[in-house]
């Protein structure tokens, strides 16, 4: 059997959801409210750390899809689009916009950050212009069509729910109050499902096992520490809202 460095590294994505679901359920990761404290050996700025650990998304994404033989092709190209819109945001945007001056981030979960982004850009961007035959014709197709659309609303939703979340500090202000606005009214972490339908947006468009073994990697990272954030309000806050839920408007 000849399996490939790319379906290797597809398979060993997929494979360590689960075992990430698992472990995180029991111990978020030791970043931003669940910061363990002191922190494990040495640590990064808050903002430093997330240009680092995001970077790889954006450079090794790029660097790989323009080796590919389909990289002038349309539909790769505007999936290109999709990635880089995502990833310029969470690189070069959002760690500006945080209001966590003060904060520290562990080389630790920095570094397996890097590892994650570096993999995943990978494994995304070989199969887009590299592996998968995307022909002019795909940009009609219903999974194109209704990934495309999907992905969009997760990113409104991610970067509107990031947005009221970066505007409840002050400039200087490092503490935590209960967001009421937009979709907080509904779940605590309403920034974690828009990047989960985000994905799994990309997923169809892309129709791809690198795609669905990025989605499924995300609700595996994501849903614990929604979880977690969920109960960490709860006993932070006496008044937090009853009715609201961790992730799934009225279920979960
Ligand atoms: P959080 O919701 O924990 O925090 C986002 C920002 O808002 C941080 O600066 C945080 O400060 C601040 N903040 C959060 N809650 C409050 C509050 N109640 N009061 C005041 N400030 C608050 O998100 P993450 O940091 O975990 O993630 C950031 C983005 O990255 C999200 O959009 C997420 O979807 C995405 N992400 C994607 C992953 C993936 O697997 N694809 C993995 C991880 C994140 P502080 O840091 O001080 O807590």
């Amino acid at each position: 059997m000849n399996v490939s460095m790319h379906e290797l590294m597809v398979w060993a994505v997929l494979l360590a959801a689960p075992v990430t679901l698992l472990f995180l359920w029991f111990r978020p990761a030791p970043y931003g409210r669940h910061s363990s404290r002191p922190l494990p050996g040495p640590t990064l700025s808050n903002r430093t750390g997330w240009v680092v650990m995001e970077l790889p998304a954006v450079a090794v994404f790029l660097l790989v899809y323009l080796q590919g033989d389909s990289a002038a092709r349309m539909a790769p190209l505007i999936f290109l689009a999709m990635w880089q819109i995502h990833y310029v945001n969470r690189t070069f945007v959002f760690p500006f916009r945080t209001r966590t001056e003060d904060k520290r981030i562990a080389v630790a979960v920095v570094a397996s950050g890097v590892l994650f982004n570096s993999a995943n850009a990978y494994i995304n961007a070989r199969y887009i212009s590299h592996l998968g035959e995307y022909d002019p014709q795909w940009l009609s197709d219903p999974r194109f069509l209704a990934g495309a659309a999907i992905f969009f609303c997760g990113m409104t939703l991610n970067l509107h729910s990031d947005h009221v979340l970066l505007n409840l500090r002050q400039p200087g202000d490092s503490g935590y109050t209960i967001p009421n606005r937009g979709a907080f009214r509904l779940v605590s972490s309403p920034n974690y499902l828009g990047e989960m339908i985000e994905w799994a947006g990309w997923a169809l468009a892309t129709w791809s096992l690198a795609g669905l073994a990025f989605c499924v990697f995300t609700i595996a990272n994501l849903l614990p520490r929604a979880h977690a954030n969920h109960q960490w309000y709860k006993e932070r806050f006496p008044d937090y809202p009853t009715d609201r839920r961790a992730l799934i408007p009225g279920i979960f």
